[in-house]
């Protein structure tokens, strides 16, 4: 089971160092736990990953970070491909490959988020497995670090997980793709992971929100 945090843009370094002594209080052998703070935050630690950086090493793309500036905190896991990043900041597929692979050359973990905007999950599964597809293009689907995560952006942030009955169906078609484990986002709560963690092909979770509190996410964790 992998449990994993994404910070997005809350907190700062110093709180985020503290909650990462917090977290270690409790025992998580059998779960994988990853931390994803924002830039600033990043540090030298197991648990990290950054929520993205350019597919460089180095040079010149203001405002980005690349290989060298992670290199310098051991970081070897990266979360590619978050909707909010695909819709918020526009990035394409074509470019969202590009990070994959050079990220995957330089031996990083990668978490792959897909995930389909309401307007498609409307029009049912089918449509939802054809546009997942696509955010398939140029991804290596067994690449040995690959974490895939689907986060349905109509369930992200916005307290309304996907149901059970669409979990199970969108995983079990994903699994179709790969044999990687595959993550469910997108409010996922303390009161909900439970139900979702003993779906069928769901072998973890990414989780926003509710992973800010510390106390929150450490129960969270003994459920998985
Ligand atoms: P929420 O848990 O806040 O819905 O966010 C999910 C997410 O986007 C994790 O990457």
């Amino acid at each position: 089971m992998i449990v994993a945090a994404n910070f997005k843009t809350n907190k700062t370094r110093k709180e985020t160092v503290e909650y990462l002594k917090e977290l270690k209080t409790i025992d998580f052998e059998n779960v994988k736990v990853a931390v994803f703070p924002p830039q600033t935050a990043l540090t030298e630690d197991d648990l990290i990953g950054a929520q993205n950086a350019y597919p460089t090493v180095n040079g010149a793309y203001t405002g980005e970070i690349g290989l060298e500036q992670l290199n310098e905190f051991n970081i070897k896991r990266i979360l590619i491909g978050h909707s909010e990043r695909r819709h918020i900041l526009g990035e394409t597929q074509e470019f969202i490959a590009e990070k994959f692979n050079f990220f995957k050359e330089n031996g990083f973990e990668i978490f792959y988020c897909i995930g389909e905007p309401l307007e498609i999950r409307k029009k049912g599964i089918d449509a939802v497995i054809e546009y997942l597809k696509n955010q398939f293009r140029g991804i290596d689907l067994e690449y040995e670090k690959l974490i895939v995560a689907y986060e349905p952006v109509w369930a992200i942030g916005t307290g309304v997980s996907a149901s059970i009955d669409e979990i199970r169906a969108t995983h079990a078609e994903i699994r179709k793709f790969t044999s990687k484990p595959i993550l469910y986002g997108g409010s996922v709560k303390l009161n909900n992971i439970e139900d979702i963690i003993k779906i069928k092909n769901v072998d973890g979770v990414l989780v926003g929100s509710a992973s800010l509190d510390v106390n929150v996410f450490k129960q969270m964790i003994k459920k998985a």
